[in-house]
This record gives C-alpha cells, sequence and structure tokens, in this order.
C-alpha cells in the first residue's frame, strides 16, 4: 500500500461493484418522524424541541424539497392523503435513479395547456355572441384549471431535531408545507430568529450606551438561538381546528415559541457528535418513489412491486381508460380546490409513515 495521503483506495474500487439498483425498502420508523399528530379526542399538545443542521454536511436547519399532496386510496392512508416527492422539481434526489420526469408535473402542464385552448375557444365564442358555446368552454376551462392545480407541486420544508423527553430516538425529522402567506413553521422559526437577535443587539446598544452596532466591542456576538450549544429549545404547539359549528375537524394549526434557558444541545459531547453525524438523511424517511409507482397513484389506484417483472404493478381492479382518467382528473381536483378554500393556518393530516406493499 502506498503512503500518499490521496489515492485511488482498494475501498473505493471495491465500493463501485455494489449494485446500486434503487433500493425501495427502507424500514419505517416511528422514531425516525416527530409526531405532530393529534390523536383521535385529542385537541391540543406541545412538543419541546432542538433543531439540528439539516443533515451532517448543512449548517442550515432548513432543507426546501417539492411534493405533490394527493387524494389515494384508503388503503394507502388512514386520512386519505398522501405526499409524493416531486421527481422534477426537487434538486436533492438521484436522478440517475429516478429521472426527473414527474407524472404529476406532467398532467399539471397538459392541463394547464388544455385550460389555454378552452379558455381561446371561449374567447371566440365571445366575438361570435354564442352564449351556450361560451358557457361550455368555461366549464371545461374551469374544469382544467382544477385539474392542472390539483396536479401542481408544493414547496415543502424539512427539519431535523431532537425531541425532548425523547433524545434516545436520536434525530427525528419533521415535515411541513411552506405557505405563500409566511404562516408555516419555517417562517415562525426565522422570525423568532431574527427577533431574538434584534433583542440582543438593542440591549446591548443600551449596555455600551452606543448608538451604532460598529461601536460595538469587537468580541461582540448578537444571539443566534439555534445555535448547538448556545441556543435554545423550541416549543411546537400542535392544536386543533375547530370549523364554524365548533366541531373539531381534521386540520391542526402549529405555533412555534422559544423555551427555557440558552443550553447545549446536549450537555454531552460525544452525544452531540453523534447526533449532528447521523447518517440519516431526509429521504431515507421521506422515500423518494419512481415514475411508475407515481403513474399508478396518479391513477387512483394502489400499487405493487412485480418482483418477477421487476416493475410496479397497480393492483388489478381493471377499470377502463375512461373511469380512470376521471377518477384521476376530477378526484384530486375537486378534493384540492375544497381544500383550497379552507385555507388557514392548517394542514391536512397526511400520512407518509405507513408500510406499504414493497420488495424485499
Ligand atoms: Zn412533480
Amino acid at each position: 500500500m502506498s503512503e500518499y495521503r490521496k489515492n485511488i483506495t482498494a475501498e473505493a474500487m471495491e465500493d463501485e461493484f455494489v449494485d446500486r439498483k434503487p433500493q425501495y425498502r427502507k424500514a419505517f420508523d416511528a422514531k425516525n418522524y416527530l409526531n405532530v399528530k393529534l390523536a383521535d379526542g385529542e385537541n391540543k399538545k406541545e412538543l419541546r424541541i432542538r433543531l439540528l443542521p439539516v443533515d451532517k454536511d448543512a449548517n442550515s436547519p432548513f432543507k426546501t424539497i417539492h411534493m405533490h399532496q394527493m387524494k389515494v386510496a384508503p388503503e394507502l392512508s388512514a386520512s386519505g392523503w398522501k405526499s409524493y416527492v416531486c421527481l422534477n422539481k426537487t434538486d436533492d434526489i438521484d436522478h440517475d435513479t429516478y429521472g426527473t420526469k414527474c407524472p404529476f408535473c406532467e398532467m399539471n402542464h397538459d392541463a394547464y395547456e388544455k385550460m389555454k385552448e378552452w379558455d381561446e375557444k371561449y374567447k371566440e365564442a365571445k366575438k361570435a355572441d354564442d352564449d351556450e358555446e361560451m358557457s361550455k368552454c368555461a366549464v371545461e376551462r374551469d374544469r382544467w384549471k382544477a385539474i392542472s392545480l390539483a396536479n401542481k407541486e408544493q414547496e415543502v420544508c424539512i427539519v431535523r431535531c431532537i425531541e425532548r423527553g425523547h433524545e434516545e430516538d436520536g434525530p427525528k425529522f419533521w415535515k411541513f408545507n411552506v405557505r405563500s402567506d409566511g404562516k408555516d413553521p419555517k417562517s415562525m422559526i426565522k422570525e423568532l430568529w431574527r427577533n431574538r437577535k434584534q433583542e440582543s443587539i438593542e440591549e446591548a446598544l443600551e449596555e455600551y450606551e452606543v448608538d451604532k452596532v460598529d461601536e460595538l466591542p469587537d468580541d461582540f456576538e448578537p444571539v443566534n438561538i439555534l445555535d448547538l450549544e448556545t441556543g435554545r429549545d423550541l416549543k411546537v404547539i400542535i392544536e386543533r381546528v375547530f370549523d364554524k359549528e365548533n366541531k373539531p375537524t381534521k386540520k391542526t394549526s402549529v405555533s412555534i415559541v422559544d423555551y427555557g434557558k440558552n443550553r447545549p444541545v446536549s450537555r454531552d459531547e460525544d452525544e452531540v457528535e453523534a447526533w449532528v453525524n447521523d447518517e440519516k438523511v431526509w429521504s431515507d424517511v421521506f422515500v423518494v418513489k419512481p415514475y411508475e409507482y407515481l403513474s399508478i397513484i396518479l391513477d387512483g389506484e394502489v400499487p405493487f412491486y412485480d418482483k418477477e417483472n421487476k416493475t410496479w404493478r397497480s393492483k388489478g381492479r381493471a377499470r377502463d381508460e375512461e373511469t380512470k382518467k376521471q377518477i384521476r382528473d376530477e378526484k384530486n381536483a375537486e378534493d384540492k380546490i375544497r381544500s383550497a378554500k379552507e385555507k388557514a393556518l392548517e394542514y391536512e393530516d397526511d400520512d407518509d409513515n405507513e408500510v406499504e406493499d414493497l420488495p424485499d
């Protein structure tokens, strides 16, 4: 063996012979997920967490991916909803294995084109003063618009954390939708971080009786509440959303505050090292599904892995093409429109974590 520090090693070459076929089986383990769900009859709960960098090579606590939230067959999810990683818009996946084609994005695009076509026809009918044709075109245009929206991807943020009281579980992942109105955990955490930083600067200006930040002592460092050593825990408050008649819904709202004194994520430095350098990454727990699998979901059916032919197939229920198309168009569209209308600081229950019919 040579003495060079950098070298082509036998280990690295051996590694080149390892079969890198997609591994679909990832063991489901409840410990990997921060459980923000409320049980039946439970209306509120509080969790205490400490954020970690989102993976061992990151300095940020946030990872942004893209997902499609779809209405699925009941046997795939108790809530009826499931989210799937977008193969087209998510950067941080193995595109050599999964490609860049995403059936939901394709449906989103095709439906958008159809919507534009019907809008053109609508305009023509308007010019011709043909009321009957106009209303027919409007219905089609709106239907395709709804289908396009139902298949649009959603920006999703993932964080990695330690749950207080369950330190023995090690790092857990939590994913949530990013909202354009900023009322999501990522925005709340950022806001909290900025407020605590600003407060510490204002306090220092008062203490040193100076007007500007650059007049503060050189060793002054504003507070970083997410620092692993000098930061703070966060309290995540999950509450059930009630409807206008004060009946409990399946939706929950989330709010976040900082909690307790500044302290290290753990007093045991080895434990901190182990947590931060844990090999598990987001895609180990929110498993990416291949194009064939997602196409079956898009058809409103249940996939299973055909070991003999090494491919994903639908679990029978041989519907004709027309019915399948109707299901994927309308079921998703209707539900998406409904949930879009009900938007507040709310999240549909979304079961990512269920065991499926996976290949060995
Ligand atoms: Zn997509």
